[in-house]
């Protein structure tokens, strides 16, 4: 058992990840410090905990004073770790405490966190902060040939690095919480008009034509706003209310729905047409104190007609819909057209992801399942959510050997297509780079 997950662990060191989920900011972004992006209030050590960290210190007990002092671009870092140091300790072993501890250690040798090591890493971090160092992170450290990245900073990001960090469109702007200020700065940026539905069709169709043919994927955080349940709602039907839309008359939510219902449906033709596969946030909530678990509960069955309705679209279910993963692997076993990506999820709850992948692989095609995305803002964080990622997956597969549901040798043949070859196969971008 000991030298099947060694031998395991070295096969999975040695082999790249295709990160399929990531929040980076640009690295001019990241070079242009403190507050340039509200996930970069500042640039010290403690940026390793703004994203994602940052919540389970708070659900541990960190009052938002401490929080706010905590983040400040003014503070002194030499002050920052007594601030941190009891929330810390109450949270140390979730998997975002997990990931920032690790980062720590593989870039910076560190292994236990103290008040001076806490400056050191803010000194290492601005010191190391260059042009080009995105590059070594991810590639040399981290161990990804490449990030798909969903931007947080506009719906397609002319990158600096293409090949580095592939691009999805997001679809939100087009689907989701439509108001009067982007149609606006659509119809600019487009050059064209935005006062009716069959305007506004036009301009999603030259969103596709513009970004679609650099993009990975396009992607939908849409959960976090409202059901999946997207009902098919024919033009004629949502025409009126785009145009109550328009005048800024009041849509009532029945309403609103029925018209993102209609877009939704409108951006997946779309999507199908470009062959690029459907990214969609399912499951838990970034954040806190706002999650309502009952309408997260829905996702997997509220997925299903749309999963039925466009059977040439590949839709890449996110976070393996933590904590309802058993549903998407009944998903991946039933829809041929579904995918389910491990992404973030591995530092929601490692265990959870260490049985998902055991029971993902006993019952649905292998082939089906993405094992990393890392989902941050900061590079740095990239490479300690990957180390995790990495001592789960070996966990899984030797886990599966000892149990005698795999031997030795298909548990290795697994490994380079859960990490990158599945990621070739499913997101056309790598296809059209080679030819
Ligand atoms: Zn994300």
């Amino acid at each position: 058992m000991a030298t099947t997950l060694s031998a395991l662990r070295e096969h999975i060191d040695a082999t790249p990840f295709v990160d399929t989920h990531e929040h980076l900011l640009e690295e001019r972004t990241r070079l242009a410090g403190p507050g340039a992006h509200r996930l970069q209030p500042c640039v010290d050590a403690a940026l390793l905990f703004c994203h994602y960290a940052k919540d389970d210190l708070w659900s541990a007990g960190m009052p938002a004073v401490e929080q706010e002092r905590f983040f400040s671009p003014t503070v002194d870092p030499a002050d920052k770790w007594a601030i941190l140091e009891p929330h810390w300790r109450r949270a140390r072993h979730t998997g975002y405490l997990r990931a920032v501890a690790e980062s720590i250690r593989l870039l910076f040798g560190i292994e236990h966190v103290d008040s001076l090591r806490f400056v050191e890493v803010s000194e290492e971090m601005s010191r190391r902060a260059r042009p080009g160092f995105y590059r070594r992170l991810i590639h040399d450290v981290a161990g990804v040939e490449t990030c798909q990245v969903n931007s947080l900073e506009t719906t397609f990001c002319e990158t600096q690095y293409p090949e580095l960090l592939q691009q999805d469109l997001s679809l939100i702007a087009f689907s989701t919480g439509l108001d009067r200020s982007i149609l606006d700065n659509f119809g600019q940026l487009s050059g064209l008009p935005t006062a009716t539905l069959d305007d506004w069709h036009q301009v999603i169709e030259w969103a596709f034509a513009t970004y679609g043919p650099r993009a990975d994927a396009v992607k939908s955080q849409a959960a976090y706003q409202r059901r999946l349940n997207y009902a098919a709602v024919s033009a004629e039907e949502a025409r009126p209310l785009f145009a109550c839309l328009v005048k800024g008359e009041p849509l009532t939510g029945a309403q609103r729905q029925a018209l993102e219902d209609h877009l939704m449906r409108f951006c997946i033709d779309q999507a199908e047409k470009a062959r690029l596969p459907v990214k969609l946030h399912c499951g838990y909530y970034a954040g806190s104190d706002r999650m309502p678990l009952e309408r997260v509960r829905q996702n997997a069955g509220d997925l299903c007609p749309l999963l039925a309705d466009f059977p040439r679209v590949t839709f890449v279910l996110m976070h393996i819909g933590y904590p309802y993963q058993d549903e998407y692997i009944a998903l991946a076993k039933h829809y041929h057209n579904v995918v389910v990506d491990l992404c973030w999820a591995w530092i929601v709850s490692p265990l959870a992801c260490v049985r998902f992948v055991k029971e993902f692989l006993l019952a649905a095609p292998s082939n089906k399942l993405l094992t990393f995305g890392g989902d941050y803002a900061t590079v740095e964080n990239v490479v300690g959510h990957a180390a995790v990622a990495r001592q789960g997956l070996a966990q899984a597969l030797s886990e599966l050997v000892s149990e005698g549901w795999l031997d030795e040798t298909a548990a290795h043949d697994l490994v380079e297509p859960l990490m990158r070859g599945n990621a070739h196969q499913i997101f056309p971008i790598f296809a059209s780079h080679h030819t």
